[in-house]
């Protein structure tokens, strides 16, 4: 793809926080951003140059959409696939392309990929009835989490089943739904990497983060995660793989267990900025989402060496409270996100904590 000239206008499909910050990249850069979202007051909307307010899979605002953009990317994976097909039969290229949505968007669809692209996930059996919960529980040790395959996010829609007698009763309280029942998985630590590839397949991984959750939800990052080499070896040739097998263009988040005994495997894949990168904002030369913008806009992909470490804390329900000593701080870059309302739980910002880095 010949790089798309400052002052072309790049789409985006949800208008959250992420979609906030990627707007923010591509201005800095000399793009204009047209948001799509059903929010009327959603964070990204204002700070783009446009916002078509509308549902994802509205027709007619998908045409408008392509009608103005060079390209248009996503910011939440769970924006229907056939969204995309519509931008593309209207002649917009989008990047992530469909089949990454629609990856991720099944948890049994996702991991039976990732072991075909050579990604280890672990055990784990698909489910639509309570018998079939029952035997996947047992055939795969007794004690399992019970996931959704679909419209899970941030711990929710999945629940322990201590037993393969419990596992009927947690398959009916997720909504007897389709499932996909996992082996537990011993981790050490959780990891991620955050990853990027180009239109002409170029890539570039940003050094690991490690990861703390509370309640499903992330709550810290630190990076660069302290891990031997031969890991950090180990998780970018994990990217590589899945970002080839995906024909993938744009930034890729991907979720990682770090076993007992040193090992990796992937819990998920995010197919678009991630939380856990969030720390390349105050830590790398070029952060996550100027690299999504670069990749998508066809522009050479950046360096993501870094410059130092970072412990990024989100900041959740009235967490963001915190603002006035948090700025007072020194050494902390404050991130917020414009929502009005502090609910529980929800992320209303980030602080990034920048320190030295140690050679
Ligand atoms: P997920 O929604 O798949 O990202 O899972 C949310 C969190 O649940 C992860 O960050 C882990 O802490 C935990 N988790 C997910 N899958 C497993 C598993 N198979 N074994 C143990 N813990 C898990």
């Amino acid at each position: 793809m010949t790089p798309l000239p400052p002052g072309s206008t790049i789409g985006i499909l949800g208008g959250g926080q992420l979609g906030r910050m990627l707007a923010a990249a591509a201005a800095r850069l000399g793009f204009d951003v047209a948001v799509l979202d059903p929010e009327p007051d959603c964070p990204a909307s204002r700070v783009c140059a446009r916002h078509l307010l509308a549902d994802y899979d509205d027709p007619a605002a998908l045409e408008a959409l392509a009608g103005v953009c060079s390209v248009v990317t996503v910011e939440f994976e769970n924006v229907p696939a056939s969204a995309l097909e519509i931008l593309l039969a209207h002649g917009a290229p989008v990047a992530p392309g469909p089949r990454a949505l629609s990856t991720a968007q099944d948890r049994v669809e996702e991991k039976t990929f990732l072991n075909a692209a050579g990604a280890p996930t672990v055990d784990f059996r698909p489910a639509s009835t309570e018998q079939e919960a029952a035997d996947a529980a047992a055939a795969l040790g007794g004690r399992v989490l019970i996931k959704t395959r679909r419209d899970g996010y941030d711990g929710k829609g999945q629940a322990w089943a201590a037993s393969a007698q419990d596992a009927a009763g947690v398959f009916r309280s997720l909504g007897s739904r389709p499932v996909i029942v996992e082996a537990p998985a011993a981790f050490r630590r959780e990891l991620s990497i955050i990853a990027a590839r180009s239109w002409d397949g170029a890539m570039a991984a940003f050094p690991l983060a490690e990861n703390r959750h509370q309640d499903g939800i992330l709550r810290r990052s630190s990076a660069p995660a302290r891990v031997e080499p031969a890991r950090a070896r180990e998780a970018e040739d994990i990217s590589r793989k899945v970002l080839a097998a995906l024909d993938y263009v744009g930034v890729i988040g991907i979720e990682l267990f770090e076993l007992q005994d040193g090992g990796l495997l992937v819990n998920e894949i995010a197919p678009r900025v991630h939380n856990s990168g969030h720390w390349t904002q105050d830590g790398t030369t070029v952060d996550q989402f100027e690299q999504h913008i670069r990749a998508i806009a066809g522009w050479p992909l950046g360096a993501v060496d870094a410059r130092a470490r970072v412990e990024m804390e989100n900041l959740l329900g009235e967490d963001v409270l915190q603002w006035p000593a948090i700025v007072a701080e020194p050494n902390a870059r404050l991130h917020l996100y414009g929502k009005r309302e502090a609910r529980a739980g929800r992320k209303m910002g980030h602080v990034n904590r920048v320190f030295p880095l140690k050679v």
